[in-house]
């Protein structure tokens, strides 16, 4: 967003930190504040037989948390649990739109990210529907490196077994796999990524299609046209 534009939006904005496992809102419930990650990261999370939840979308400093309260609702459809604790913006929703109604420019953005998170969101349901465990533990791998920007990161498998909406034992077969061509290590509930190409190669198509469609739409902006599709 143009310096000019994020400068008008400051003083609304106040910074907060939020922690692993953190839920910032509840599915079917009040949207009270939205949040801009800076260093941090968050699952939306669906919930089915209100005991059983699959992880539907990631987001971090890509985008916001909070998009229905843009379209007019402000109820979330879904949890968000905060994935990689990290810092983040937080914005009340009467001055988000107070801003969404005044800033062209928060505007802009808003829209095309609410634009690449349904594709983020349309993907993740074939990819759950048509590929295998290991395939969607790369692609999941692979989508949080691009958030942490490390190597490393924390998780348990009782919680990827909750992202990948499968059984603990289906996790830790397919992390076996994943170690065992040695494209990662796997200790004391932190993941190192040891081979990003083989993980690529690991992955099913979804997570580069995700990543196209982002790559597209940031250059489509850095030469001031619309966000297209091919
Ligand atoms: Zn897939």
């Amino acid at each position: 967003m143009p310096r000019k534009d994020y400068r008008k939006l400051l003083p609304a904005l106040e910074p907060v930190k939020l922690a692993f496992g953190q839920t910032l809102y509840e599915s079917q419930s009040q949207i009270c504040e939205v949040y801009f990650p800076n260093d941090c990261f968050v699952s939306m999370l669906t919930t089915v037989n209100s005991d059983r939840a699959a992880e539907v979308g990631l987001i971090g400093p890509e985008g916001m948390i909070g998009i229905p309260m843009a379209l007019g609702v402000a109820l979330s459809p879904f949890r968000a649990v905060v994935q990689g604790e990290g810092t983040a913006m937080r914005m009340t929703t009467a001055a988000f739109r107070r801003s969404f109604s005044t800033s062209a420019a928060l505007k802009k953005e808003v829209f095309l990210f609410t634009h690449l998170l349904m594709i983020q969101i349309a993907q993740t349901a074939a990819c759950n529907r048509f590929h295998v465990v290991t395939q969607r533990m790369a692609r999941w791998l692979l989508m949080t490196h691009d958030r942490v920007n490390s190597n490393e990161f924390r998780i348990t498998q009782e919680f990827l077994a909750l992202m990948l909406g499968v059984r603990r034992v289906g996790v830790s077969v397919a992390m076996c796999a994943l170690r065992d061509r040695k494209l990662i290590a796997y200790r004391r509930g932190t993941i190192t990524i040891l081979d990003q190409g083989g993980l690529l190669a690991a992955a099913c198509e979804c997570y580069k299609t995700v990543k196209d469609a982002y790559s597209r739409a940031q250059a489509d902006k850095g030469n001031s046209r619309p966000a297209r599709q091919k």
